[in-house]
């Protein structure tokens, strides 16, 4: 039976299903594959209850979003420090895959944009590539409560696309920043991106980092560590967004993190985790309708985390 959070999230869904502006991904023949018309919510509180709405259950590859669960696991594997030597936490107000290091550190900015992203993947542990992209595709199988895989033909397509990230691979070795094979460590990256989700996989998966990494479906287990889910969480706050996160923040006021398969991730600590999917981006990368639902949700649904009455 749908409950009226169910009904409420169909009317947001039609009332944003007529904007067709922006165009889907280019330059990955899988990506330029979609359907512009899909379009799913689906938002999982930190009691378990998840309400959908749409093509809510309908795969996706994560693309960025999966730099959450690789950023996690660098951290757990590195220690916050051993991280921070390789990648700052600063938002860079740059595009997604801008080739940029801090001048006096050769640093990326920050883990969520592509540069950092290769660096943080290099720091994954494990004794091969396929071992490495095995821990955090089962991280995300976690997370989201259900046994995930990885997408082998978007795998391939990002692979066959991928001359920029490599150049940034080398890069970052040349600063001393990556201690895998650069080509390994594309190739991991790029099969992180591929791993297939839906927005409810999604919305559960930020309801457990709502929850502060405690599982929201099985008895409060401890699923991520407390202090990776807040540093998790400060990072998306700050750089979730691309080179839009700042206006993102003012106006919608949800840490969030989004991929160019048309995903956007939210959470909102102590509540609810929201994910909604359409393929139709903005200039920034930016899910067109997914903006448009994150902007009615945090004004309805009273969700910005500066909230005053
Ligand atoms: N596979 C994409 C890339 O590395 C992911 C980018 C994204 O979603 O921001 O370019």
């Amino acid at each position: 039976m749908r409950s009226p959070i169910d009904d409420y999230l169909h009317q947001v869904l039609q009332d944003c299903r007529d904007d067709d502006a922006g165009d889907v991904m280019s330059g990955n023949r899988e990506l330029e594959r979609a359907d512009p018309s899909s379009f799913g919510i689906a938002l999982a509180t930190v009691d378990g209850t998840v309400y959908t709405a749409g093509d809510a259950d309908h795969e996706f590859s994560m693309q960025s979003i999966a730099k959450l669960p690789a950023y996690a696991l660098a951290l757990r594997d590195r220690g916050l420090d051993g991280v921070l030597d390789r990648v700052d936490t600063e938002p860079s107000g740059d595009a997604f895959n801008e080739i940029s290091l801090e001048a006096e550190t050769g640093r990326p900015r920050n883990a969520l944009i592509n540069a950092g992203a290769i660096a943080v993947h290099g720091m994954v542990d494990g004794d091969s590539a396929t071992e490495r992209v095995d821990r955090i595709a089962d991280l995300v199988s976690t997370l989201a409560g259900r046994e995930l895989s990885i997408d082998n033909d978007v795998h391939s397509a990002e692979l066959a696309s991928d001359d920029h990230n490599t150049a940034l691979a080398y890069l970052l070795r040349s600063a001393g920043k990556l201690e895998y094979e650069p080509d390994e460590v594309v190739d991991g990256y790029a099969a992180q991106c591929a791993i297939k989700v839906s927005c409810r996989d999604l919305a559960v998966m930020g309801s457990v980092l709502a929850n502060g990494g405690l599982s929201t479906t099985n008895d409060d287990e401890s699923l991520l560590e407390g202090w990776i889910t807040r540093h998790l969480l400060s990072v998306m706050a700050t750089c979730g967004m691309y080179d839009g996160s700042g206006s993102w923040m003012a106006k919608v006021g949800i840490p969030a993190k989004s991929g160019v398969s048309g995903a956007i991730l939210g959470v909102l600590p102590g509540q609810v985790g929201v994910a909604v999917w359409s393929p139709r981006l903005d200039e920034q990368g930016n899910s067109v309708r997914g903006v448009a639902v994150f902007e009615r949700l945090s004004r309805d649904m009273e969700l910005h985390m500066m909230h005053v009455a």
